[in-house]
């Protein structure tokens, strides 16, 4: 089975459908959680992620924060106001979808799905391979897919040798897994690594193959509707330098 793994999409349509033309026919798409906050899109991102067939769709911090089930105050100002302008515009239905997303992890066959980690699906971070190593602890499956850090990475677990190692992968690196592995897909909507391209994955159920990728999109025509809408100009040059 081919799976498009993608997270932190955050509102950003023009990045996603970028990412839906590059990766082709899947069989399944994994959205790792914060469909919402930070771009312009709230309902196009929400509508076009219930059109797809075969989704699996975790919850992000960003959109427990949308539903009113978090304090807004935990967010900086600008991402803040993005969630409240947001919060504003989402359509009955698209909020009814965003609720009915599990906030815990989930199993997919050898896989664990997470938004930050196993250990604490919404909200913490794997950015380090000591925090790596504490949520090998927290599943069961050889390997667990992550996102929230925006950072397109993967963390293999020696066994015998009790150790964690970090691998970003260059463009278009295929690994072959061997488990066990926590693997981040990087952000669609607001990557952070540097690279403003569009971040995702491809992974081949049959061979446990992960191909991560970047693919270009018009940045221009995002930032243009963030400053119609009036959003934060933070989150507009962002997008443009990746970060
Ligand atoms: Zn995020």
């Amino acid at each position: 089975m081919r799976v498009l793994v993608v997270s932190d999409i955050h509102a950003n349509l023009t990045a996603f459908d970028a990412v839906l033309a590059d990766a082709g026919a899947v069989d399944e798409v994994w959205c790792l959680g914060d469909v919402i906050g930070y771009g312009p899109d709230p309902n196009e991102i929400v509508e076009r992620l219930r059109s797809l067939p075969k989704l699996t769709c975790m919850l992000g911090n960003h959109d427990v924060a949308v539903l009113g089930q978090m304090d807004f105050a935990v967010f900086n100002t600008e991402a803040r106001k993005s969630l409240l302008w947001q919060k504003k515009a989402l359509t009955p239905e698209n909020i009814a979808f965003l609720e009915s997303l599990p906030q815990e992890t989930l199993v997919r066959g050898d896989v664990t799905l997470a938004h930050g980690s196993p250990r604490d699906p919404v909200w913490e971070y794997i950015l380090n391979t000591l925090v790596a190593r504490l949520n090998f602890e927290s599943f069961q499956t050889s390997y667990c897919f992550v996102g929230h850090s925006h950072i397109q990475c993967l963390f293999q677990l020696d066994r015998d040798k009790d150790r964690v190692s970090l691998n970003v992968p260059r463009v278009n690196e295929v690994s072959q897994l061997t488990p066990r592995v926590i693997l981040n897909p990087g952000s669609v909507g607001q990557p952070r690594d540097r690279d403003p391209r569009a971040a995702y994955a491809i992974y081949d159920t049959d061979g446990q193959v992960w191909a991560p990728r970047r693919v270009e999109y018009n940045i221009p025509e995002v930032q243009q509707r963030i400053r119609e809408a009036n959003l934060p100009e933070k989150h507009a040059i962002r997008l443009g330098e990746g970060w």
